[in-house]
């Protein structure tokens, strides 16, 4: 298969993910934070997801990366747009649940509302299962060793060393209440994991 169908649907489905992004993001911005966790740790990780993000961009742009290419084949391509769908699908619809209590870091905004609702009332964490689907269908429909999966492993790296300090975040912050909802959700498989 020709790399531009590749180049082509990756940088569709990136045109989504922000135009998806965007308005919730600017939306949530205008909240006041009332407190950030946020550590040496996760800017690092934060800078880390934010490369693994530019890298495809890159590839796509230039020759920078080209000598890590290899050929395009039609079975791993389609499953690979299979999962950014389900990825797309899956975030526009945690964003729309989350509303302005969402932030791209560990913070808890004024008058933060715990989200039980909607996609939420399955697992606790969508908005990264909606990063992994999007990680994972990247790194199979583009066909280069670097660019391909250099978001599956920053945003990975960022989700294993995250999503603890975020649960014992929003137990802090909402106590029972968020152990009751813990007690009777999964992190991103609905009734598994
Ligand atoms: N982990 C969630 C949200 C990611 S955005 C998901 O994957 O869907 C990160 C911010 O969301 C955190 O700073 C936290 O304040 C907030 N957050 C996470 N879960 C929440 C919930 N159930 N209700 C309200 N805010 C939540």
């Amino acid at each position: 298969m020709p790399l531009w169908v590749a180049k082509a649907v990756v940088l569709a489905a990136t045109v989504a993910l922000i135009a998806i992004r965007a308005p919730h993001g600017q939306r949530s911005r205008a909240v006041k934070t009332a407190r950030s966790y946020k550590g040496r740790l996760e800017t690092v990780l934060l800078i880390g997801a934010w490369i693994g993000f530019i890298l495809p961009l890159i590839w796509i742009a230039s020759p920078l990366l080209s000598r890590a290419d290899y050929p395009l084949h039609p079975l791993p391509f389609a499953l690979g747009c299979v999962l950014l769908v389900l990825g797309l699908w899956c975030l526009q619809r945690s964003h729309s649940d989350l509303g302005t209590n969402w932030s791209i870091t560990l913070e808890v905004r004024e008058n933060h509302q715990l989200i039980v609702h909607g996609i939420y009332a399955r697992i606790r964490h969508p908005m990264y299962l909606a990063l992994w689907l999007h990680s994972l269908g990247q790194a199979l429909v583009l066909p280069n060793w670097i660019a391909g999966p250099a978001y599956l492993v920053s945003f990975g790296l960022l989700y294993l060393l995250r999503v603890g300090a975020e649960e014992r975040m929003l137990l802090e912050r909402f106590g029972k209440q968020y152990e009751d909802y813990k007690a009777r959700t999964k992190r991103l498989l609905p009734g598994l994991w």
